[in-house]
C-alpha cells in the first residue's frame, strides 16, 4: 500500500512505517531545533528513530514469541501512536497469549535495565538521577539521550501493560481469567474492565486537558468492544459446521462463460463469488473484485478462466465456520473453498458468516470481515 513504506524485512515479517510517520519525525527536529539549531534537529531525529526502534524491538517482541507458536506474521507497522503487528491467526491457547502479551513490555523492561545499566556504570548514581530529574530540559548531549531512552522504555512497560483490552496488559488479564472461565466469559470482563478504564481515562484527560490521553481512551474503549464482538461472533461460528454453511444451490461457472454473463449471474443471485467448474471438477474461484476488474480491464467478452484464481484457501467440511473464517483473514481472501476429502463442496463467503452470526448487531459494532470484503 502506498500510505507505508517498507523499510526492511526481519524473519519474514516486513516492517513498514506509515507515511504520517514523517509528521513525528518533523516534530521532534523542531522541538529540539527551535531551541539548539541544527545540532537540536539532528537530535530530534536521532533521538525520535531510537524511540521508535524501542518501539519496533517490542513488537518483535510480540511477533517472534508468534511465530514460535507457529502463527504467521505478515507485517510490523509503525504509526505516530506507536507500533501494530499483524499476526495471521489468534492464539490457540491462553498460556500462547499470555506469553505473545507478555513479549512485547519484557523487552521494553530488558531495554531499560540495559540503559540504567550504561547509566550507572558510566554516570555513577548521582549522575543517572541528575539525567532522568533532567529529561527534556537539558541540552542535546548523550546524557539527555540515554535519560530519554531508559524513562521511555520504563514509561512504554508500564503503560502497555495497563489491564485494558486491547492493550497488552487487557491481552494478559484475558489469558488469566480464560484458564478458568473460557475465552468467551473471559473476553466479556476483560472489554467491561478497559471500558470502565477508558471511561476514567477520558475523564482524566478532559480533567488534565490531555490530547493524547483522551485519543487512546476512545481507542481502548472501541477496541475493547470490537474485542466483545468479535469472540461472540467467534462463538457462534463456532457451533456451525462448514460443509453445512455452503449453499448447495449456488450458480456456478463454466471456464468459458463470459465475464459480462458472469457479472449478470453475480447482480442477480446476490453472490460474491463463484466456482468455476469443468466436468465436475474445480478449477479456480472468481470473486467480485477480480470480475469487475477484468471486465473493466478486458471488457465483458473475455473468459472468466482469465480471471478466476487457481490458488485459493480450502477447508474441510467437518471444520467449523469460525476456523473459515480465520482462515480467510489469514489469506486476505473473501472466500473459503469446502471440500470433503476430493469432493467440492461450495463457498463460504461473508454471506455464509453474516447468516450465521446470532446475535445482529455483531456485525455493527466490528464484526471483523477479511480485508477484502471492506
Ligand atoms: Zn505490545
Amino acid at each position: 500500500m502506498f500510505s507505508s513504506l517498507r523499510l526492511a524485512r526481519v524473519f519474514g515479517i516486513d516492517i513498514k512505517v506509515h507515511v504520517s510517520f514523517a509528521l513525528i519525525l518533523a516534530f521532534g527536529a523542531m522541538q529540539w531545533g527551535s531551541a539548539f539549531g541544527l545540532r537540536g534537529v539532528a537530535f530530534g531525529l536521532f533521538s525520535t528513530t531510537l524511540l521508535f526502534s524501542c518501539v519496533l524491538l517490542h513488537e518483535l517482541g510480540h511477533s517472534l514469541t508468534a511465530k514460535a507458536y507457529g502463527i504467521p506474521v505478515k507485517e510490523i507497522t509503525l504509526w505516530p501512536f506507536g507500533g501494530v503487528a499483524q499476526l495471521g491467526a489468534k492464539p490457540k491457547t491462553p498460556t500462547e497469549e499470555l506469553l505473545i502479551s507478555l513479549a512485547g513490555p519484557a523487552v521494553n523492561v530488558v531495554l531499560a535495565g540495559a540503559f540504567f545499566l550504561i547509566g550507572w556504570l558510566g554516570l555513577g548514581a548521582e549522575g543517572l538521577k541528575a539525567a532522568m530529574l533532567d529529561i527534556g530540559q537539558t541540552s542535546p548531549t548523550v546524557v539527555t539521550l540515554l535519560g530519554l531512552l531508559l524513562g521511555s522504555n520504563v514509561i512504554l512497560a508500564v503503560f502497555n501493560l495497563i489491564p485494558a483490552l486491547p492493550m497488552d496488559g487487557g491481552r494478559v488479564l484475558r489469558a488469566l481469567l480464560s484458564y478458568r472461565l473460557g475465552h468467551g466469559k473471559a473476553t466479556g470482563i476483560a472489554a467491561t474492565v478497559a471500558r470502565v478504564i477508558a471511561v476514567a481515562m477520558f475523564a482524566g484527560a478532559i480533567a488534565f486537558g490531555h490530547v493524547m490521553l483522551g485519543i487512546i481512551s476512545v481507542v481502548v474503549f472501541f477496541g475493547a468492544s470490537r474485542e466483545a464482538a468479535d469472540s461472540k461472533a467467534g462463538e457462534s461460528l463456532s457451533g456451525v459446521r462448514a460443509g453445512v454453511a455452503v449453499n448447495p444451490h449456488a450458480l456456478v461457472l463454466a471456464p468459458s462463460t463470459s465475464v459480462g454473463d458472469a457479472v449478470k449471474a453475480m447482480v442477480n443471485s446476490g453472490q460474491s463469488a463463484f466456482a468455476v467448474m469443468h466436468y465436475g471438477r474445480l478449477l479456480g474461484v472468481v470473486a467480485r473484485e477480480a470480475l469487475i476488474k477484468v471486465a473493466g480491464v478486458e471488457g465483458p467478452a473475455a473468459y472468466v478462466a482469465g480471471a478466476m484464481q487457481r490458488h485459493f484457501p480450502m477447508i474441510d467440511a467437518q471444520a467449523s465456520l469460525e476456523d473459515a473464517r480465520q482462515k480467510m483473514n489469514e489469506a486476505v481472501s473473501p472466500y473459503i473453498v469446502v471440500s470433503d476429502g476430493e469432493r467440492y463442496l461450495g463457498l463460504v463467503t461473508e454471506i455464509e458468516l453474516t447468516r450465521h452470526l446470532v446475535p445482529a448487531q455483531s456485525m455493527a459494532s466490528g464484526f471483523k470481515l477479511p480485508r477484502g470484503l471492506r
